[in-house]
């Protein structure tokens, strides 16, 4: 059996969707949100293309965890934040702006400029506990069905499932 074969579910699956997307910031960090009392996301591994890490801070407490998809605890996330938390922290204010991140997670920013970079010393400063992982497998999978979204085709109309999610803009 030749590509001809594949079926059209086949040659649009979602590997051969995030391929175009890499030179794009998406490619290292391809989802963030301000969810479950958490900022989480999926950071991409800087050297295996097969592999991501699911990232947590918690609001108030700024506790933090990072995995891989295959729930091995990640090696930098020892003691304090690993660059894949770093990564997603700077996704995250490009995303909802540093102020609206500083809300949710309850940092206090004092009068610094508000940024990834001052957001996260001010975490850090706290001396952040490490979490648990426990909530990797709902990220990550909540991650799987957001990429399910980049296979429609662009369409103006709505889609009725869509509607059980809050507009982004509302999380803080
Ligand atoms: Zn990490």
């Amino acid at each position: 059996m030749g590509d001809g074969a594949l079926s059209g579910w086949e040659r649009s699956s979602t590997a051969r969707v995030i391929a175009p997307a890499r030179p794009r910031k998406l490619a290292k960090v391809p989802f963030v949100e301000l969810a479950d009392g958490r900022l989480q996301g999926v950071v991409s591994s800087g050297s295996d293309i097969g592999r991501v890490y699911v990232s947590s801070v918690t609001a108030g407490e700024f506790a933090y965890a990072c995995s891989t998809n295959n729930n091995r605890p990640c090696g930098g996330a020892r003691g304090s934040y690993c660059n894949h938390i770093a990564a997603m922290v700077k996704e995250a204010v490009l995303q909802y702006g540093a102020e609206r991140v500083a809300r949710y997670l309850k940092c206090d920013l004092a009068d610094a400029e508000p940024d990834a970079a001052s957001l996260t010393r001010a975490m850090l400063a706290t001396r952040p506990p490490a979490g648990d992982s426990k909530a990797a497998a709902t990220v990550f999978s909540r991650f799987l069905r957001h990429l399910a979204y980049l296979e429609f085709d662009p369409a103006t109309a709505p889609l009725p499932e869509m509607q059980w999610f809050p507009p982004t803009r509302a999380v803080a």
